[in-house]
Order: structure tokens, then C-alpha cells, then sequence
């Protein structure tokens, strides 16, 4: 069998950030340590206090108590247990850009809207909150798609004058910028590993210590204060704090995303939420006539990975929910996401750069309209 091949230019950070080195090492030095954190003798102390040093750094690193951390499987499991246990008997409210991890857990939700930029209209959820009761409002910090911050400390505010509740979906935010449930004064917050550099397999809710006693999606042997059954990846565990703490600020890539956008648009590509305060890793690139399928693929050949705005686990390439919430039209099915990783340099940009515009040559040549249309509604 020939070997696999794989892109030599990993530039999609948003569907999973390289393993830091410190995660590495956690990890190799945890896995060495036989115990189950829940069993009293000798062993299962030694993965246990793995596991607290693990939730401690991460509490503090996020802005929560340790006490009020329940570790999940992920960012997905994580939305799902909020959702579950915050928004039971309540009506849900949440951003229309939201990742499908909650969507799918908040079937029948009222759907907040958001500006041509991305950004969630206040205005309406002050609206919506002061018609009815209490509710469980839901809105991502950054968006997996086009990096677009929201402004939750401003959602948590409203939110509370209404008696309503707001959930924090930073799984992309954590580890890029300042992301902190207590100075967002948000009662609830999903993080997951493998977005900041840790491993795949752990996340975690945080949550207010005023609703910090949750009912469990997965019962199981009382885990986690009974909030999470399951025994816990005590390594995954281990990976994820070492990464968190090893994350700080992505801001010094803004420069990176900023050249990847100039040969882009230089091209005829439109920066999808390029108004809005962004996340600086990340850059949503629309090439007008042409399928976003049509541009991984092509990316993908000449060895740079990136993706369509939204691929789903099958594989296969839908439009862009996030884009068509912008009002972005059929842009919403030709655009790409460049999210560059922690470790990107400027030779990775400058391969993106060049296959972007062969690329786009090459579409332009074999369709005229390619790159040639501007805003569309
Ligand atoms: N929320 C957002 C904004 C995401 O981008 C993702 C994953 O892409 C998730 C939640 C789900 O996280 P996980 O892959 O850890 O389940």
C-alpha cells in the first residue's frame, strides 16, 4: 500500500490544534500512573491528584472555582450538559451562529439573530428576554467559521436583568483570547482540549457557583459531584491543563491572517465577518462562483489544508448555516476557513498564498466568474 500522503501545510487550527509539546509530556508522564482516580488506595490517590492538579490549573486559568469544573468528553458534551441541565423547563434562546453542538441540543430554540458582520443583535435579545419568562440564553464566544467575537459580557448583563441565564460556548475562544466565565459574569462556559492544543477526548462546562449543582446528561457511578458519570481519561486530562496552560494569546498570528487575506482578496476574495473584533487566527475567505468544496480540494492537492466553512462529520460539505445567518447569500457556499494553528509560520502563509492564487487562476481561467462578483444579499 502506497503511504498515506499528508498536507505538508496544516492551516485549519479551528478543527483541531496541533498537540503542544507540553501536552505531550503530561500526558506520557500520566499514562505511567496506573490508578482510577475514584478508588481509595495508594494508585487511585496518585491519578486523582493528577487529575485535581489538572482541574485546579484549569479552573483558575478559566475563572471558575475547581469545584464548579465538570470535566466531559469534549466541547460538544459540554454544550449538550449545559443545555440539559441549565435549560430544562426553560425556554432556549441561542445566537443564530452557533456551532451545531448546540444547535442539536436545543431543538426548537428561538434563534437570535446576527448582523451582516456576525455579531448577535442585543437590541432583539433584550426584546425577546423582556416578552416572556426566564430563559436559557445560549452564545458562542468566537465563532468556529469566521473567528467573529461576541460580546457576552454585554449578553450576560441583559440576560440577568430578565432572571434569564447565559451559556458560553468558548471552545474556539479559549486559548486565543482572554476568555474568563467570572469577568463575563456568563453562568456557564464550554471549553474543549483539542481547540487549544491539548488532545481529543476531554472538555470541560464551568459553571457559576450559584448554578453549580447540575443534573447529569450520563449518570453513570457519580462522578464529577454526580454531575458527569464515567471513569475520566486521567492522561487526556493531564494534556488538556498542560496545553491550556501553555496557550496565551493568538494575537501575534494577526499579521500571519492579515498577509493570507491580502493574496486572497488580491485574488477577488471576500472577507466573510471582516467588519467585526476577530479572532486572529482565523479568516473566513469567500471566492465569489466558486464551491468552497471546489477550493479544499484544489488547496488540498497542492498541500495546504484548510476547510469549507462548515464540513460535518460525514465529510461531506453543506452550506454554511453561520454565513447564510450574515445574510452573505450564495457566498454562504463558496466560502473557505483558513484557521492557523499555534506553531503556523510565515512559510506556511506564503504556500497558502501561492496555491491560493494558482488556484484562483486557474478557476478564473476555466470560469469567468470566478472572483468577480462582489456582495450579493
Ligand atoms: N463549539 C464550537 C464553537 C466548535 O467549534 C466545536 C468544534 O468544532 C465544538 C463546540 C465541539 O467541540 P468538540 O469537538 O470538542 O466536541
Amino acid at each position: 500500500m502506497p503511504p498515506a500522503r499528508f498536507a505538508p501545510v496544516y492551516l485549519d487550527a479551528n478543527a483541531t490544534e496541533p498537540l503542544r509539546p507540553d501536552a505531550r509530556g503530561a500526558i506520557a508522564a500520566a499514562l505511567d500512573v496506573t490508578g482510577n482516580p475514584s478508588s481509595v488506595h495508594g494508585a487511585g490517590r496518585a491519578a486523582r491528584r493528577i487529575m485535581e492538579d489538572s482541574r485546579e490549573s484549569l479552573a483558575v486559568r478559566f475563572g471558575v472555582r475547581p469545584a464548579d469544573l465538570v470535566f466531559t468528553s469534549g466541547g460538544t458534551e459540554a454544550d449538550a450538559l449545559a443545555i440539559h441541565a441549565l435549560g430544562g423547563g426553560r425556554r432556549v434562546i441561542i445566537g443564530a451562529t452557533e456551532h451545531d453542538a448546540v444547535r442539536a441540543a436545543a431543538p426548537g430554540a428561538t434563534v437570535l439573530p446576527v448582523d451582516r458582520s456576525g455579531t448577535a443583535d442585543l437590541d432583539t435579545l433584550t426584546s425577546l428576554l423582556a416578552e416572556g419568562p426566564p430563559a436559557l440564553v445560549c452564545l458562542m464566544l468566537a465563532n468556529n467559521e469566521t473567528g467573529v467575537i461576541q460580546p457576552v459580557a454585554d449578553a450576560a448583563r441583559i440576560c440577568h436583568r430578565y432572571g434569564s441565564w447565559l451559556h458560553v460556548d468558548a471552545v474556539q475562544a479559549a486559548g486565543r483570547i482572554a476568555t474568563d466565565l467570572s469577568l463575563f459574569g456568563a453562568d456557564s462556559m464550554a471549553i474543549s482540549s483539542h481547540k487549544l492544543g491539548g488532545p481529543a477526548g476531554a472538555g470541560a462546562l464551568m459553571l457559576a457557583s450559584a448554578v453549580s449543582s447540575i443534573a447529569p446528561l450520563i449518570a453513570g457511578g457519580g462522578q464529577e459531584r454526580g454531575r458527569r458519570g464515567g471513569t475520566p481519561p486521567v492522561a487526556v486530562i493531564a494534556g488538556f491543563a498542560a496545553a491550556a496552560e501553555a496557550s496565551g494569546d493568538a494575537a501575534a498570528l494577526a499579521p500571519l491572517r492579515d498577509r493570507a487575506e491580502r493574496a486572497a482578496v488580491a485574488c477577488g476574495a471576500i472577507v466573510c465577518g471582516g467588519d467585526a473584533p476577530r479572532l486572529a487566527n482565523t479568516t473566513s475567505l469567500a471566492l465569489p462562483g466558486v464551491r468552497a468544496e471546489t477550493q479544499v480540494i484544489a488547496l488540498d492537492l497542492a498541500g495546504v489544508a484548510v476547510s469549507a466553512g462548515a464540513a460535518c462529520s460525514s465529510g461531506k460539505v453543506a452550506v454554511s448555516h453561520v454565513l447564510q445567518a450574515m445574510a452573505l447569500g450564495s457566498l454562504a457556499g463558496e466560502a473557505i476557513r483558513v484557521s492557523l494553528p499555534w506553531n503556523a509560520t510565515a512559510a506556511d502563509v506564503e504556500a497558502f498564498a501561492a496555491a491560493y492564487s494558482r488556484m484562483a487562476l486557474r478557476l478564473a481561467r476555466e470560469n469567468p466568474d470566478a472572483g468577480r462578483r462582489t456582495l450579493v444579499d
